[in-house]
């Protein structure tokens, strides 16, 4: 160091990111030849050369056995006791357990990074940060596994908690009443592996399809609404859950997530989402109790179709029908809307279908309309938050193009992503430590 700054002095010119990157590679080598030192396990004394092993026998003391182990300071080697058990050959390195690094080799400090960066950005990017911010030199495909393996940890635990759910096994989350809690959900397609797809219809007739379904959930809270009577969401507020599997075993996750945030002392319930039939099959089998309220926007959406439909490429006409037939719709008044949309004469067969698929939407979901009756509740009447969740928490970091997902590394993604998102890694990856 000496020998660069004197240098740089005699020329004049001191190029201070040079010297800090050198300075920090020198502080990491002299880091990672104490950490070594410090890792060099001695020969266990006689007494404990014998360890039970998981098969019920006794694994034996054989060698030290070194390993190389990335730490946030750089490569160091390791040399701990190998134990064998000859009754089933299964090997242990006891030291790894206690040091949380059994089969991998970067270290709890470096995995953590991994797994922030990992959600974060495409994997590529991460190993770029991972250069930059930390001095690290790791390959794509380590942030790629170590990110999946967390979240992979993380959907397990997950998977735990919902079973309890399950079972009734919930304990009761002790706080403060909360005024209006708020469930919403939504499904965005994520691009998948071929293998992923086999033998499931696409979106268009006749085509496979190349996306799954994922399933995201949001929970917030609601205190206030503003001068004009709207409805202002609790910053801060919004925790999300999510996975790529079916209708059933999500409603089991969302459910455990808005037991979790306080639905049993929840003075008003509220469920928010789309027309999709699967979001009112779990509503009313997780949240019974709860005001149920299609999204105003894709409810004037469907009658945009029917006005497209009804006067093509004839924006005036379709600009008069949306006027009166939209105000029926914001003004709640179901009843008159489907009388209308069925009293609609055509003679084209195509038209007539769709207006008769329409008018049963708008009378199916009826009671979830009555958005005068909401608004004078100053709820919410659109599910804007959930559609701005599948962006931030999907759509940004697995719908990139040139992605494609297997199931397995989407759901681990997911997980952690919205882990990250709701603020429950730093608390996780502590657990994860005490354990
Ligand atoms: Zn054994």
């Amino acid at each position: 160091m000496r020998v660069i700054f004197q240098d740089r002095r005699k020329t004049g010119h001191l190029d201070l990111e040079a010297i800090e990157m050198a300075v920090r590679s020198a502080m990491h080598h002299a880091g990672a030849a104490a950490l070594t030192e410090l890792l060099q396990f001695p020969t266990p004394a006689s007494e404990q050369r014998r360890l039970p092993c998981s098969c019920g026998q006794h694994a034996i003391y054989r060698e030290l056995r070194s390993k190389p182990v990335l730490t946030a300071v750089g490569k160091v080697g390791i040399s701990r006791p190998y134990y064998l058990c000859p009754h089933c050959h299964a090997g242990q390195f006891p030291i790894d357990v206690e040091l949380d690094i059994e089969d991998t080799e970067f270290s709890p400090g470096v995995r953590r990074m991994q797994a922030v960066v990992g959600q974060e950005a495409p994997f590529d990017h991460g190993r770029q940060q991972m250069k930059l911010l930390a001095g690290l030199e790791v390959t794509t495909k380590a942030v790629e596994r170590t990110a999946e393996a967390i979240g992979a940890d993380i959907a397990a635990h997950e998977q735990e908690e919902i079973r309890r759910a399950v079972q009734l096994d919930l304990p009761i989350v002790i706080g403060e009443p909360v005024p209006i809690l708020y469930v919403e959900m939504d499904g965005t397609g994520v691009p998948v592996v071929k293998k992923e797809t086999v033998g499931r219809q696409g979106k268009i007739a006749g085509q496979s399809a190349h996306t799954r379904e994922a399933k995201l959930g949001g929970v917030f809270t609601q205190t206030k609404c503003d001068a004009a009577g709207y409805a202002i969401r609790d910053s801060d507020s919004t925790t999300y859950v999510g996975a790529i599997e079916t209708a059933e075993e999500f409603g089991k996750r969302l459910y455990l997530e808005a037991w979790n945030r306080g639905w049993s002392r929840a003075k008003k319930k509220v469920v928010l989402g789309d027309g999709a039939e699967w979001i009112w099959n779990l509503a009313d089998q997780h949240f019974p109790g709860a005001i149920q309220i299609v999204d105003l926007y894709h409810a004037r959406q469907h009658l945009w179709e029917l006005a497209r439909k009804l006067h093509p490429n004839d924006e005036t006409n379709q600009k008069r029908w949306m006027e009166f037939h939209q105000d029926l719709l914001d003004h709640g008044k179901m009843k008159k809307l489907t009388v209308a949309l069925r009293s609609i004469d055509t003679n084209n067969p195509e038209v007539a279908d769709k207006l008769r698929i329409e008018a049963d939407y708008f009378h199916r979901n009826a009671l979830r309309m009555r958005y005068p009756k909401f608004r004078r509740q100053h709820l919410f009447v659109g599910s804007g938050v959930i559609e701005a969740g599948c962006k931030t928490v999907i759509g940004s970091r697995l719908k990139q193009s040139g992605m494609f997902w297997t199931l397995r590394g989407a759901n681990a993604i997911i997980a952690l992503r919205c882990c990250q998102i709701n603020a429950r890694f730093e608390d996780y990856w502590e657990a994860r430590r005490a354990a």
